[in-house]
């Protein structure tokens, strides 16, 4: 499926589509940017750092991997959302270092629900944690606009869209049990290119696609 095939199709749903980027140089990102695509996704700082300074300025940079608190400063003056906050400590450096740059970072809470052991996430009871700790409350520089995740890497269809439903759950609490009152709590990053078609069929207001859209 070409770009503005895929656009168009998300669009119709209100899903917002993020172009995963990453490991692509800066003149791909540009052909699709001609195309009218805006967000891009990556997953290491420091080649979002060198494609943002090669690229122009109303690109919106999302972050979708694993951060390290150490990095943070350096994308907190630009970046959009960040995708994969997965503990109290990163968030706290977050908030940190959006008050020294003067800004409100909006984030996604990343859920661990595929049955890999590797992948980054919070479980239920952690992130219910952390939402309840006088800490996070005190936070002024964040907004928690909603939740990421990842269904496994599967052929199992029923495996996967249990995963996003699983994904769905959790966010339908979090917003009774934290969020009624917050309407820009609303997002549901999940869907990438293999199954990004159930993950929309599942909720998903936001997907990120690589593969399929640089092939
Ligand atoms: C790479 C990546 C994607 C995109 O994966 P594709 O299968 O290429 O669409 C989405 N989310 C995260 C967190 C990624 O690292």
């Amino acid at each position: 499926m070409n770009y503005a095939e895929l656009a168009n199709r998300l669009s119709q749903k209100n899903v917002t589509l993020v172009a995963v980027s990453k490991t692509q140089p800066p003149e791909r990102l540009l052909e699709l940017y001609q195309a009218g695509q805006r967000i891009f996704g990556e997953n290491r700082v420091q080649e979002m750092l060198e494609k943002r300074v090669a690229l122009p300025d109303d690109i919106q940079w999302h972050l979708i991997g694993h951060l390290q608190t150490n990095k943070v400063k350096a994308v907190a003056p630009f970046v959009r959302m960040i995708h994969s906050v997965d503990s109290l400590r990163l968030l706290e450096e977050i908030d940190r270092q959006a008050q020294k740059a003067g800004r409100v970072i909006d984030c996604l809470l990343q859920f661990h629900v595929a049955q890999e052991e590797t992948k980054f996430g919070l479980d239920e009871t952690e992130a219910w944690a952390l939402l309840r700790s006088p800490e996070f409350q005190q936070m002024q520089h964040i907004r928690i606009c909603g939740i990421m995740g990842m269904a496994s890497f599967s052929d199992d269809l029923a495996l996967v869209r249990s995963e996003f439903k699983t994904l769905k759950n959790i966010f339908d609490r979090l917003k009774h049990d934290f969020f009624t009152a917050a309407p820009y709590f609303r997002e549901i990053s999940m869907g990438m290119s293999g199954d990004w078609d159930i993950a929309v069929e599942e909720g998903s207001t936001m997907v990120r696609i690589g593969s399929l859209l640089f092939p």
